[in-house]
């Protein structure tokens, strides 16, 4: 049997024609652009989160995003990442200071990828967002016990298949070696869809009470990073963070990956 040699390895004749295959097939299949659909080059530092996602989820990944959709995607500068969750305050809130840690400004490119992920069924688009979210996290040094996904109602989960900011929180919870809390909240009720109700306060009474921690969990004490894809009103991780602290979480820290939010937060996790 024949072999080719490297410094490190010698492979077999098989393996060195299907490793020279496949970089000719790099070569001459172009990739498309996840998010725009063009035809995209491969770019080195798109070629670490392949590296990256194999860490996570121990399989590669066919997700490619072009040069120019990859730097239209800018984030907020550190300072302006703390927020308040909500757009309106509400009367008695025990939590008036709920802070919000948002990644992007929900415009632009990032308001055009959003319904891609949930519409489109874009699974991949929303691992990548949890990963740019997890990288954020992580440099920006904070950290909790548990990472907690908005859930999803069961109707809802079973008409998309999978829940956007389980995916998002995953690879949070991940890259910053903190345990994933899938199952911790539960709806207690089916809600309409946010995005459809324009009205702050309208939002806020859609999802009073929506809710609940899951038997099988017990929060108290924890310092909690509660994630959701979008934060519009902030209502609805407002009313989770709620469900959180009355089950006897010690803090909680809402995420986004995308909102609207403004009012800088005084207050910092
Ligand atoms: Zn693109």
């Amino acid at each position: 049997m024949g072999a080719f040699c490297t410094e490190n390895a010698c492979l077999s004749f098989p393996e060195t024609i299907r490793e020279l295959f496949k970089g000719a097939v790099d070569l001459i299949i172009p990739y498309r652009c996840a998010i725009c659909g063009s035809v995209s080059d491969t770019e080195n530092r798109f070629k670490d989160y392949g590296k990256l996602y194999y860490q996570i989820y121990g399989t590669g990944t066919d997700l490619h995003i072009c040069g120019k959709c990859l730097s239209s995607l800018n984030s907020l500068d550190e300072d302006d990442r703390w927020l308040l969750c909500l757009s309106n305050p509400i009367e008695g809130d025990p939590y008036p200071g709920l802070a919000l840690y948002m990644q992007f400004p929900y415009k632009g490119i990032v308001e055009r990828i959003v319904p891609r992920i949930k519409f489109g069924k874009r699974i991949e688009l929303a691992r990548f967002f949890g990963c740019l979210l997890g990288s954020s996290l992580l440099m920006d040094e904070i950290t909790a016990d548990l990472v907690v996904p908005i859930p999803l109602s069961k109707e809802r989960y079973e008409e998309r298949g999978f829940n956007q900011a389980g995916e998002i929180a995953y690879p949070i919870a991940r890259m910053n070696s903190i345990p994933f809390a899938e199952n911790c909240l539960v709806r207690t009720r089916n809600t309409k869809r946010q995005a459809k109700i324009r009205n702050s306060d309208e939002r806020s009474m859609n999802v009073s009470g929506a809710f609940r921690v899951s038997e099988e969990w017990d929060v108290t004490g924890l310092t909690i990073l509660l994630v959701d894809d979008v934060a519009t009103s902030g209502s609805t991780l407002h009313e989770a963070a709620l469900a959180l602290y009355r089950a006897g979480a010690l803090k909680v820290l809402c995420v986004a990956f995308a909102g609207n939010r403004s009012v800088r937060n005084a207050e910092p996790f």
